[in-house]
This record gives C-alpha cells, sequence and structure tokens, in this order.
C-alpha cells in the first residue's frame, strides 16, 4: 500500500516540480557554499602573506640599522608576542645553514624547502608556500625571502584558529544546507500541491464525466489564477458540449415525430384500402397518396443533406456576381399569386443594383423561404415589403409582414433544425427552411437579424458583402 502511493507519488506533476527545485536550490546553495569557502581561505592566506612580508621588510630594516644581534632580539620578541606554536622564525646563511632561530620546539617537523629557497638566493625575490609539517594540527604558510647580503630568512605562520574557523564554518553549512534543502523540499511540496490541487480537481470532473455524471462541473473559486482559468474554460466546454447533446436529442426526437406522421398516414391509408377498398380508383388513390407523402419525405431529406453540407462547407459552390435586387424583384412577382390569392398586399423596394457574389440557385432558395414563410405566417389583409438597398459595403435585405409574430423566447430557436412554434404546428412546413436559410446566409459570409412582435409581426434583415469589386 505505501510503496504503490510512494509510486504514484514519484509520477505526479507536484513531485517533480519539487524534485527539480530542490536539486536546483542544492546546487545553487552547495556552489555559494563552496565559492564564500574558498573566498574567505583566500582572503585568510592574503592577510597572512601580508603579516610575513611586513616582517620581512622590518628584519631587512633592522639587520641594515642595527646588526644580526638586533634580528635575534627582534626574532624572538616576535615569536612570543605571537605564540611560539604558531610563528617561527629562521635566519639563514646562503647555503642554508640556520643562524638563528626562535623557539621551535613546537616546529619540530620543520624542513628547508631547498628548490624554494635556492630560487630566493638566486633571483632575491621572497616565495611563499603552504605546507603541512609534521606534529602541527593545521597547515602553514612559509616564507623565504632576503633581509641583507647573505642572509636570509625561513618565516612561518599557522593557519591555526583561521582554519579552524573555516573548517566549523564548512560543517555548519553542510548541515544548515541538509536542513534548508530538506525544509525546502518539504514546502516546495505542499505550495505544488497546493497549486496542482485545481488540475486534480478538473481531472476528477473529467473523470465523473465520462463516468455518466454529465451536470458535474469544477468548483470556481474565484482566484483568477491559470488553473481558475483551465477549470473555468472545461466547465464552458462541458456545457457546450451538454448544450449539443441537448440539440441533438431534440433534433432527433422532432425528425422522429416528422417522420412518423408521413409514415403513419401511408400505412393507415394502405391498409383501408387493402381492407375495405374494391375498385381500381380506390387503389390508384391510394398510390397517388403515397407518391405525394414520400415526395415530401423526399424533400425533407433533401433539405437536411442540403443545410448539412452548406453547414459543414464540404461541397464547393459555384459563385458569380449576382444582383440581389434584381432576385429579390423576381421572386415577389413569382410570389404575387399566393399573396393575391389570401389578399395580403405584397410589396417590393429594390431600386438599386444590390450586386453580391453568390450562388444563384442558394439565393433564391433563402429569399423564397423568407416570402413564403411572410406569407404563410401573415393573416388575410396583411402586408408584406420586402427590400434590397445597399449600406456601405453591404447589400441589405428586408423581409417585413404583419403576420402573427414570434414570442420573444423562441427568437432563439428559430433558426435550429426542425424547431417549429408550437402554434405553427399545425400548419404546413417541416421546420427546415430556417436552418436552411441561415446555412445558405453562412456560406454566403453573411449575418441574419429577427425583429418579431407576438401578433404584430415580423422583420428578418439579411446582410451580405457586396460584390468585391463594387466593394
Ligand atoms: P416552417 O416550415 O415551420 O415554416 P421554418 O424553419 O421556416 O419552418 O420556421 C421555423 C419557425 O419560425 C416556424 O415554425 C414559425 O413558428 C417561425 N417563423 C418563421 N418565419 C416566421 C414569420 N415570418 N412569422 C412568424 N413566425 C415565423
Amino acid at each position: 500500500m505505501f510503496s504503490r502511493n510512494l509510486h504514484r507519488l514519484r509520477h505526479t506533476l507536484a513531485f517533480r516540480l519539487t524534485l527539480w527545485y530542490a536539486v536546483i536550490f542544492s546546487i545553487s546553495f552547495v556552489l555559494v557554499f563552496i565559492l564564500f569557502y574558498l573566498f574567505t581561505f583566500a582572503e585568510i592566506e592574503r592577510k597572512i602573506d601580508e603579516e610575513l612580508i611586513t616582517e620581512l621588510r622590518e628584519y631587512t630594516l633592522v639587520l641594515e640599522k642595527n646588526g644580526m644581534r638586533e634580528v635575534a632580539r627582534e626574532v624572538n620578541t616576535d615569536s612570543e608576542a605571537e605564540g611560539v606554536s604558531s610563528v617561527f622564525y629562521r635566519i639563514l646563511d646562503p647555503s642554508g645553514n640556520v643562524l638563528l632561530s626562535s623557539d621551535l620546539s613546537a616546529w619540530k617537523g620543520l624542513s628547508l624547502n631547498r628548490e624554494l629557497f635556492e630560487k630566493t638566493v638566486s633571483s632575491g625575490e621572497h616565495v611563499i608556500e603552504t605546507r603541512w609539517i609534521r606534529g602541527l594540527e593545521h597547515k602553514s604558510r612559509i616564507l623565504y625571502g632576503r633581509i641583507g647580503p647573505e642572509t636570509y630568512v625561513q618565516a612561518g605562520l599557522s593557519f591555526g584558529p583561521n582554519e579552524q574557523f573555516a573548517s566549523i564554518f564548512l560543517k555548519l553549512s553542510g548541515i544548515i544546507t541538509v536542513g534548508i534543502i530538506f525544509l525546502a523540499a518539504v514546502v516546495g511540496l505542499f505550495m505544488a500541491r497546493r497549486a496542482l490541487r485545481g488540475v486534480e480537481e478538473v481531472t476528477e470532473t473529467a473523470q465523473a464525466i465520462a463516468g455518466g455524471a454529465l451536470e458535474r462541473r469544477v468548483s470556481l473559486e474565484d482566484r483568477g489564477d491559470e488553473v481558475e482559468r483551465l477549470a473555468a474554460t472545461f466547465n464552458l466546454m462541458v456545457d457546450r458540449i451538454h448544450a449539443l447533446i441537448r440539440e441533438t436529442r431534440e433534433m432527433n426526437d422532432n425528425i422522429a415525430h416528422d417522420l412518423r406522421s408521413p409514415i403513419t398516414r401511408i400505412r393507415g391509408t394502405a391498409e383501408v384500402t387493402l381492407t375495405t377498398g374494391r375498385s381500381l380508383s380506390a387503389y390508384e388513390a391510394m398510390g397517388a397518396g403515397t407518391i405525394e407523402e414520400c415526395d415530401k419525405l423526399l424533400a425533407m431529406i433533401n433539405t437536411m443533406l442540403y443545410i448539412s453540407e452548406t453547414e459543414s462547407g464540404a461541397v464547393t459552390f459555384e459563385k458569380h456576381e449576382v444582383d440581389m435586387a434584381g432576385l429579390v424583384s423576381e421572386a415577389c412577382e413569382l410570389f404575387m399569386p399566393v399573396a393575391e390569392e389570401k389578399g395580403i398586399d405584397l410589396t417590393c423596394n429594390a431600386p438599386l443594383p444590390c450586386p453580391v457574389d453568390g450562388n444563384i440557385t442558394m439565393l433564391q432558395r433563402m429569399v423564397s423561404n423568407f416570402l413564403d414563410n411572410a406569407l404563410k405566417y401573415t393573416p388575410e389583409n396583411g402586408k408584406v415589403s420586402v427590400g434590397a438597398n445597399l449600406n456601405g459595403h453591404s447589400a441589405i435585405l428586408n423581409f417585413e409582414d404583419t403576420g402573427v409574430g414570434i414570442d420573444k423566447e423562441n427568437l432563439s430557436h428559430i433558426f435550429k433544425r426542425f424547431y417549429r412554434e408550437e402554434k405553427s404546428r399545425t400548419g404546413s412546413g417541416a421546420g427546415l427552411g430556417l436552418a436552411l436559410v441561415k446555412a445558405i446566409i453562412k456560406a454566403h459570409e453573411g449575418k441574419v437579424r429577427v425583429h418579431s412582435v407576438r401578433g404584430e409581426g415580423s422583420c428578418f434583415t439579411v446582410t451580405l458583402p457586396l460584390h468585391s469589386n463594387e466593394g
């Protein structure tokens, strides 16, 4: 159980982030300490060297002014003042023989580095080395230098307490580093998990939705961070999918309903004819009725396919310059007999050419659908006016009627496939006209707006981009 949890934890983003932070943090921390240590050590070394060189200059002056005896006194005074275990001085001749020295009881393992000494003898310049002298606890800096004619000094200063300080500092830093890294890892893991909690919630919700809980959403806390935005977008996406599923379901119900009625009628007529009809004319009537119903069904199915093709853009329609003013006028002439028959006053106002890039068959279908609806939903003695005008780079078409109007809450649905207002269900039509119109307008990069008041009438306005030469 524990190992499984550990395994799972190891694969989490939070764990990996923490690990990366911890590694980067440790490396940076260790590097800073190493640099600090090296810098401190170099500084200690510089200070010791400075001290040794000052002594060298002092002995040179003392030898020159007061002679060897005074140098011997100085050597003893200096070593006793500093501590005989921390410092030593030896005065040598050019062959390396000791002429005099300070108390060397603590420096038993001391020897002469011949190579460096000879270098000093030949060049007259001082040299300094770091050496570990046997029997001593700490390393030392040893200087070889010339203090007068045929007279040289070998002076040493132990790193002593400085080195002790440096090693304590190093140990302490090590412990602090480990502690801080551990603390940083724990805090980092906590923070990373906290930051990624929202992601986990999105995952859990997605899993629940995949399991069938379509109503589940990620709870938002108004933090406004990236995870919250992800959650909000996720919720929006699920809402959209949910709405699409609902619409598809409604559409399927509508299709089933619209297909069932004609099929029931065909079946009913056939049954009645078979059981009661004895004459040829009865069978002929049944055949004619069946053909009529089938034509309606076919027209419906073809329109559905036409809408799908137009919406998906799978079929490319040939486009040419089409004058919408002319097209609208022709359609009005075509529908005039229907209007007259219904006692509706149909007027057309298209004074100027309105050329657009489009497919004439599709545009004719669009205008016919609007006109057909206007006449269908306008009672006797009503008015229907159609207009085509120019506005900037657009052609504006209006289809206005004084008909039954549309309820405000239904306006957002009328362009959906198979949608028909409850009050219109009894009349002819399949609820596909406006869906088709919308698909055609979209294929022509146009827009459609509707304004309607129940009982007063409706006005559909279509905006289409003008033919490019004109625009
Ligand atoms: P239908 O075949 O029912 O006319 P449409 O897709 O053309 O289908 O229209 C969808 C619905 O929009 C109609 O059922 C009707 O309720 C409403 N509608 C469309 N045009 C008008 C109009 N001019 N006046 C009133 N209602 C309309």
